[in-house]
C-alpha cells in the first residue's frame, strides 16, 4: 500500500522545483492517485498540490519526519499520466517550473483557493440521490469525512455517478430556475378540462406546457409568455409542474446558430495531400508533416476532412489556430461542419467558460479541440490528428513562465498517441521548412488556390517618392485612387496600419526631446481620449506636457501614427467613405471583435482598417483590395527574425484579397521597396525568401544553423544585475564549448522595465550536450535570490529579444 505521495507545492514566489513527501493518511492510501489535488501543511500555511507519484517507504524514509496530507480535491485525478510524463519533459527540457506547467494545463478555476465543495452530475437515480435526495450540491463539510470519498469512488467505480467535480464556490455554475411539466399531454388535456372556464390564468400555462417540445423551461421564458409567478406557485403547489434551480452551461457560442456545412469535393492537390495524411491516420504513427499551401489554397478544408478521418478511426483531434478569439469565422467552420463535438478553448472565454470548456473535453463529450496555444494540453486521452495551423505564428511560442513551443508539445503527445502532426502554413518558420528540406518533416504542398482563383496582384510604393512629390498624407495616391475605386463600385478595401514598434509618441520638433517612462526605459505613448501619455509595459501615465520639459518650446506633439489618426486622416480624404476600425480600443470588450467582423462581412462598410490582427483568417468574397499602409516598420525591430516577420505579414495580409470570384489587388507603401522581404512579398515567392533568409541566417549564425538560448536577468539594484550576468557569462565561457558563441553580457534592448534593471546573454551553439545541466546550475545558484529582487531566466529558441 503507498503511504508516501510525492507532491509539487505550489508556493506564491517560485522559488523551489522538487516534489515534496508527505504522509498518506491511512483512510486515503487506496485513493489518492497521481494526478490528483491535494492540500498540503507547508511552513506555516495549508497549500495546494499536485500528487505526482505515490511510494511505499523506503528503508531511507523517516517518517516520522513526514507531514500529512490535509484533504484531497479529486476524486479523480485531474492530470492524466500523459499530462504528468510530460509535465516532466517539459521541466527537463526547457527548464520550466513544473508547478507553473501545471497551472497551465489545468483551467484558472482549478488552482488556487480550495474553499470547495462537490457538484454531482449526471447521476443515475443511485445511491448518490438517495443519500443526497433534492440536493445537487454538497456542503463542503461532508466532503472533509474521509469515508464520503471513498464512497465516492466506489459509486464512480460502480457506474453510479459518472462525474463527480470538486470546485471552488466561484467555479460552480449559474442556476436559474427552471420547471419541469409533470403531466403527459392526455393529462394536462384532462387538467385543462377540469378548470373549465375558471383560473384563466392556470389555462394559459398548461396550453404553454401542451404547445411545448420539451420538458423543461426556464421560469424566465415562461414570464415573458405572461405566467407569472404567482401562477407557477399555484400550478406547482397541484403537482402539475415542479421547480427547480437548474445550472446554466457556459458555452460562449449559446446564441449561435450554425448552418450544418458539408465537406467540398476536393481539389486534385487536396486530394493528394489528403490521401498522405489519411495513409498516416491508418497507420498510426507519430509523423510531421509541414503543409506548405499559398493563402486560399484550401488547407483548411482539408484540415476539417483529416479531421472527420480521425473521428471516424474513433480517435480525436485537436487544431490549433493563432489567437482564435480573433477569428470567429474559423470557429464558424468547425462547428457548422462538427457541431457539439467541437470544444474552443482560448484566453478571451471567461474563466467558467474555459472550464465547462475543458470539463466537456474530460467528459469526453468533445472529440475536436480547437484553440489557441495551450489547447495543445487539452485533456484528451485518445488523440489521432494535430494540426497547427499558421504555424510560423510567434504566438506559438510562450515567452513567459512556462515557457513551451506549442509546435514542441504537439510533437511530443503525437509521439505518445502515436499519431500525425500537420504544421500548416503559406509561409513557413524558416526552420520548419528546414526541417522539412531535410526529411525531418514530411512536406506536402498546395501550391495554387483553390479552383485557379489567381492570387492577388502586388503593387510596391515607395514612400520616399510621394514625400518628393509633396504628398505627406499617410496615403499614396495610387492607394487612394483604388480606394475610391472600389468605393464606387461597391467592393471593399482592408488597411492595415503596421504597429510593431510603431506606436504614436511625443518629441519636440526643435531639440528632438522624446518623453520616456520614468520606470521603464521606453518612450510613452500619447493617448488622444484622455490627452495623457502612457507607458505600455508599467501603465504609468502623465499629462500632455504643453511645453518642451527639456527646451522650453511648444513645438512639442505627437508622432507616429495610430488606427484613430488614419481613420480621421482619411474621412478628411473622403468623407462619405464608411469605416469600421479594428483594433485594441474597439476591440477590448467581449464579442465586439466578432460584431465588427459581421458588420464588415454584411457590406455596412467600405473599409475594414485594422492593426495586425486583420491579416489573419478574413475570408470574405468582396475584399478586392488590400491596402498597407506601412510595411518596413516590423523591420526596424532589433530581432533576427525581422526580415521574416514583414515577409509573413505582407503575405498573410495579401491573401485576404480576391478568395472568391473577385480578382484581387495589393498595394504595399514602404520606405525600403528594394528590402528583400518587400520585393519578394511582392511575388508571394516563398522559396526565395527562404533560401535568401537562409544565407543571412548561414553567414549571421542563426536558427537553424545554431541552436540559441536566452539567459536574462533582471534585478532592482542596478549593479547587482551588472554582477550577476558577467558571472553567469563568465561560468558559461568556462563550462561550454570554445565553438559556442556568447553574446553578451549586454543590457537587454528595453534596459528597464517596471523599474527593474534587465540583461542578457544569448547562447549560439551546435552540440552542448552538457547544457541543460550547465544551465540547471546557473539556476539553482540564483533561486535563492528571488527574495533579493534578482531574477534569472532562460529561454530555449527565443522568439522575441526585448
Ligand atoms: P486556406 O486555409 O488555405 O487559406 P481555405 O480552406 O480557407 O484556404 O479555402 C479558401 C476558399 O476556398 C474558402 O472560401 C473555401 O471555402 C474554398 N474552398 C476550399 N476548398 C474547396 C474546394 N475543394 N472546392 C471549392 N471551394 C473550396
Ligand atoms: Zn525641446
Ligand atoms: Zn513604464
Amino acid at each position: 500500500m503507498p503511504i508516501i505521495a510525492k507532491v509539487i507545492v505550489d508556493t506564491p514566489a517560485m522559488t523551489v522545483d522538487r516534489p515534496f513527501d508527505y504522509l498518506i493518511p491511512e483512510q486515503w492510501q487506496d485513493v489518492i492517485l497521481p494526478g490528483m489535488r491535494v492540500a498540503v501543511p507547508f511552513g506555516p500555511r495549508q497549500l495546494l498540490g499536485y500528487v505526482v507519484a505515490v511510494a511505499d517507504v523506503t528503508a531511507l524514509t523517516d517518517t516520522k519526519k513526514l507531514k500529512e496530507i490535509v484533504d484531497i480535491f479529486d476524486v479523480r485525478p485531474v492530470l492524466t499520466p500523459e499530462m504528468l510524463a510530460l509535465g516532466e519533459w517539459m521541466a527537463q527540457d526547457s527548464l520550466n517550473f513544473r508547478i507553473s506547467i501545471f497551472q497551465t494545463m489545468l483551467p484558472n478555476l482549478m488552482r488556487g483557493s480550495y474553499e470547495k465543495y462537490f457538484v454531482l452530475k449526471n447521476w443515475d437515480n443511485t445511491a448518490a440521490v438517495k443519500l443526497f435526495e433534492g440536493s445537487e450540491t454538497l456542503d463542503w463539510k461532508a466532503v472533509k469525512d474521509s469515508e464520503f470519498v471513498t464512497a465516492l469512488q466506489r459509486w464512480i467505480q460502480a457506474g453510479d455517478i459518472e462525474t463527480v467535480y470538486r470546485v471552488s464556490s466561484k467555479e460552480t455554475k449559474k442556476t436559474k430556475r427552471a420547471l419541469k411539466n409533470c403531466l403527459t399531454e392526455t393529462e394536462l388535456i384532462a387538467s385543462l378540462e377540469s378548470l373549465g372556464n375558471q383560473a384563466k390564468a392556470q389555462r394559459k400555462c398548461l396550453a404553454m406546457l401542451l404547445e411545448l417540445e420539451a420538458t423543461e423551461l426556464w421560469v424566465d421564458e415562461a414570464k415573458a409568455r405572461g405566467i407569472s409567478d404567482a401562477v407557477l406557485r399555484s400550478v406547482a403547489e397541484k403537482g402539475w409542474v415542479t421547480i427547480f434551480s437548474k445550472e446554466i452551461d457556459r458555452d460562449p457560442y449559446a446564441n449561435h446558430h450554425f448552418e450544418k456545412s458539408e465537406p467540398l469535393d476536393l481539389t486534385t492537390d487536396q486530394e493528394t495531400v489528403f490521401q498522405r495524411i489519411f495513409e498516416v491516420q491508418r497507420e498510426k504513427i507519430a509523423k510531421t508533416f509541414l503543409l506548405h499551401g499559398v493563402t486560399g489554397s484550401g488547407k483548411t478544408e482539408v484540415y476539417l476532412q483529416t479531421i472527420a478521418e480521425a473521428l471516424k478511426l474513433g480517435k480525436q483531434a485537436i487544431m490549433l489556430v493563432p489567437e482564435i478569439a480573433l477569428t470567429p469565422q474559423m470557429v464558424e467552420r468547425f462547428k457548422s461542419r462538427f457541431g457539439k463535438k467541437v470544444a474552443v478553448l482560448h484566453s478571451a472565454l471567461s474563466a467558467g467558460e474555459r472550464l465547462d470548456e475543458w470539463q466537456k473535453i474530460e467528459r469526453e463529450e468533445a472529440d475536436i479541440v480547437v484553440g489557441a496555444r495551450s489547447a495543445i494540453f487539452a485533456p484528451l486521452t485518445n488523440i489521432g490528428l494535430i494540426i497547427i495551423d499558421e504555424e510560423h505564428e510567434a504566438t506559438y511560442k510562450q515567452e513567459d513562465y512556462p515557457r513551451y513551443h506549442a509546435r514542441e508539445v504537439a510533437l511530443w503527445r503525437a509521439q505518445h498517441h502515436q499519431c500525425p502532426v500537420v504544421l500548416g502554413s503559406a509561409t513557413p518558420n524558416v526552420e520548419s521548412f528546414a526541417r522539412a528540406t531535410k526529411g525531418v518533416y514530411e512536406l506536402l504542398e498546395l501550391p495554387e488556390r483553390v479552383n485557379n482563383r489567381p492570387l492577388p496582384t502586388v503593387e510596391i510604393v515607395d514612400l520616399k517618392d510621394e514625400l518628393r512629390q509633396g504628398n505627406t498624407s499617410s496615403f499614396s495616391t495610387v492607394l487612394l485612387d483604388k480606394i475610391k475605386d472600389r468605393q464606387q463600385k461597391g467592393e471593399q478595401t482592408v488597411l492595415m496600419l503596421n504597429r510593431r514598434g510603431f506606436a504614436s509618441f511625443v518629441m519636440c520638433r526643435d531639440c528632438g526631446f522624446v518623453p520616456e517612462c520614468p520606470n521603464c526605459s521606453i518612450t510613452l505613448t500619447y493617448h488622444k481620449l484622455r490627452h495623457q501619455l502612457k507607458c505600455h509595459y508599467c501603465g504609468h501615465q502623465a499629462p500632455m506636457p504643453p511645453q518642451c520639459p527639456s527646451c522650453q518650446s511648444e513645438h512639442i506633439r505627437q508622432y507616429g501614427t495610430g488606427t484613430q489618426k488614419i481613420e480621421e486622416e482619411l474621412l478628411e480624404l473622403l468623407p462619405d467613405i464608411r469605416i469600421i476600425r479594428m483594433d485594441v480600443d474597439t476591440t477590448s470588450r467581449k464579442g465586439a471583435h466578432e460584431k465588427l467582423l459581421t458588420a464588415f462581412g454584411n457590406g455596412e462598410a467600405d473599409i475594414l482598417l485594422g492593426t495586425q490582427m486583420i491579416a489573419k483568417g478574413l475570408d470574405f468574397p468582396n475584399i478586392t483590395l488590400v491596402g498597407v499602409l506601412n510595411a518596413d516598420t516590423a523591420l526596424n525591430v532589433p530581432d533576427f527574425r525581422a526580415s521574416e516577420r514583414t515577409f509573413q505579414l505582407l503575405t498573410q495580409v495579401s491573401g485576404r484579397a480576391g478568395r472568391h470570384q473577385l480578382l484581387g489587388e495589393v498595394v504595399i507603401q514602404t520606405f525600403n521597396p528594394d528590402h528583400y522581404s518587400i520585393q519578394l512579398a511582392q511575388y508571394q515567392n516563398y522559396i526565395a525568401f527562404y533560401n535568401q533568409e537562409m544565407g543571412l541566417r548561414k553567414l549571421t549564425g542563426y536558427p537553424p544553423y545554431y541552436l540559441t538560448a536566452l539567459i536574462q536577468v533582471t534585478s532592482t539594484d542596478e549593479r547587482k544585475g551588472e554582477e550577476t550576468i558577467a558571472n553567469i557569462t563568465g561560468f558559461l565561457k568556462r563550462e561550454l564549448n570554445e565553438q559556442t558563441i556568447l553574446l553578451g553580457p549586454t543590457p537587454a534592448p528595453i534596459a528597464k522595465i517596471k523599474n527593474r534593471y534587465r540583461y542578457q546573454c544569448l547562447i549560439k551553439y551546435k552540440v552542448e550536450p552538457n547544457l541543460r545541466d550547465v544551465l540547471r546550475r546557473v539556476l539553482e545558484t540564483y533561486q535563492k535570490e528571488i527574495r533579493n529582487g534578482l531574477t534569472v531566466s532562460i529561454d530555449f529558441e527565443p522568439y522575441t529579444m526585448m
